[in-house]
């Protein structure tokens, strides 16, 4: 089906989207009219952590096939301009699960692992996440993998929304079953539990049976891998797939990437296997950008790395996946941002955002079914302390630091490397404006930054 022909049927499929998928090939049309039970869509949405922009043949990665996630890319939509709240992973997830910009709420800087933690870290009660809402509207709901939004008891995923929860509550795992034993054990519920295989795949395997057990009925999954996250880490079955690399580092990235890959392979061979692909919004991003000089993870062609405001902190792979609802193999290029993923599955569901929620994030679904040509949104920030963005249109207005902010035009200068900011005085004059009054809107931060531990990139190592 070519787009033109997609999109005259697709308030056809907008009209049949609350059916289960065998009535509507049953009956057709014709069903709409039927007193038939609602099947809501489900949601797994799969989080990668610190995979950076290019780091997926669809972004032109070269060295590591990806052709599970890729495949997600050729068959829904890619966002070349999908960015994260944040440059780290922990305020980057408070966005993620409440579709609020993480400052709004004082989610200003990461913790650091539970030892160091501030003793008033993690998602406040006050917040509603994603999984609270979508148990509200009936949904199964489960998260697997990383968690770190709370180490103490009253933050737990099950007191957070979610039904089931097996991983970890940190920031950071070893993959590999002995490693850092006694740290941070694997979680199941509650209950500390033997883990003896590599995370990514146990995560896998975890996924392929939650699938399974609510087959029946609505669910949300979410899919938080560690992968592909420090320290390195990596089985023979992946490593052998990479013989021929000799950088001894980025064969151990690349076998993480190829354990990913096929962990998203399995899951979604699972929905085929249970004819639940039309019946799946599948989402697949990166917490945030690649740290390069950790793991090798790319950002190209963008500016800086994990821990910093230029793209390559901020923008990742950001993809959207679902059979028959939504454009297949299009490459949506207005900005988006993860805090838009809540309020898009929400109206997918059928259900309304309630404009007391205050929300940042918005619903897409009218913008990649062209039902308007709108950018969805007209300004983009982010503040972690010194660091400060905002992005309007083309235009980037970013601090990196302490220092003066500068001013890209995106669109002409990917890779921020023109700073126009005296050429185009009146422009960052403006954009500062703008930044300051959002900024003055946001709360104190709930807790600090940590110190730096020496020399060298540590937001890059941060967890
Ligand atoms: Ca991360």
């Amino acid at each position: 089906m070519n787009r033109r022909e997609f999109l005259k049927s697709s308030a056809v499929f907008a009209s049949m989207m609350c059916l289960p998928s065998a009535l509507r090939k049953a009956c057709g049309a014709a069903a709409t009219s039927s007193s038939a039970p609602v099947r809501k869509p489900n949601v797994l949405l799969i989080l990668a952590d610190d995979q950076g922009y290019a780091e997926l043949g669809v972004q032109g990665c070269k060295d590591v096939p990806t052709p599970n996630i890729d495949s997600l890319a050729k068959n829904g939509i890619r966002f070349s301009d999908g960015y994260v709240a944040c440059c780290l992973c922990s305020p980057s997830r408070a966005g993620l699960m409440t579709g609020k910009y993480p400052e709004s709420f004082g989610y200003e800087f990461n913790p650091g692992p539970p030892s160091v933690a501030p003793a008033n870290f993690g998602l406040p009660l006050t917040e509603t996440t994603f999984a609270d809402r979508f148990k509200k509207m009936g949904y199964a709901t489960g998260v697997i993998g990383k968690w770190h939004l709370g180490y103490k008891p009253e933050l737990h995923p099950l007191k957070r929304g979610f039904d089931e929860f097996y991983g970890f509550l940190s920031g950071a795992h070893n993959y590999l079953p002995g490693k850092g034993k006694g740290k941070e054990p694997i979680l199941r519920g509650e209950e500390r539990v033997e883990q003896p295989e590599y995370t990514t795949d146990a995560f896998a395997r975890e996924t392929v049976e939650f699938i399974d057990r609510h087959k029946s009925e609505p669910f949300f999954l979410y899919l938080s891998f560690n992968a592909v996250h420090s320290p390195l880490e990596a089985t023979d079955k992946y490593l052998k797939r990479f013989e021929s690399m000799k950088d001894g580092k980025r064969k151990k990235y690349a076998a993480m990437t190829a354990a990913l890959d096929d962990a998203v392979g399995l899951a979604m061979d699972k929905l085929r296997e249970l004819k639940l692909e039309e019946d799946t919004i599948v989402i697949y991003l990166s917490d945030n950008g690649g740290p390069t000089g950790v793991t090798t993870s790319l950002n190209t062609p963008l500016k800086g790395a994990k821990g910093n405001v230029y793209e390559g902190g901020i923008r990742i792979p950001f993809i959207m996946h679902w059979k028959n609802h939504l454009p297949a193999g299009e490459v949506y290029k207005k900005p988006v941002i993860s805090l838009d993923l809540m309020p898009t599955c929400i109206a997918a569901a059928g259900e309304k955002v309630d404009p007391e929620w205050k929300l940042d994030g918005i619903n897409l679904l009218p913008y990649l079914r062209d039902e308007t040509t709108d950018a969805p949104h007209e300004t983009l920030f982010w503040r972690m302390g010194d660091k400060r963005a905002i992005r309007q249109g083309d235009w980037k207005l970013v601090a990196p630091g302490k220092q003066e902010f500068e001013l890209y035009n995106l669109a002409e200068d990917i890779s921020e490397t023109k700073d126009l900011a005296k050429e185009q005085s009146e422009k960052a004059k403006q954009l500062r404006e703008i930044f300051e009054s959002w900024s003055g809107q946001m709360k104190q931060p709930l807790w600090g930054s940590k110190p730096s531990k020496g020399k060298g990139n540590n937001a890059e190592q941060e967890e």
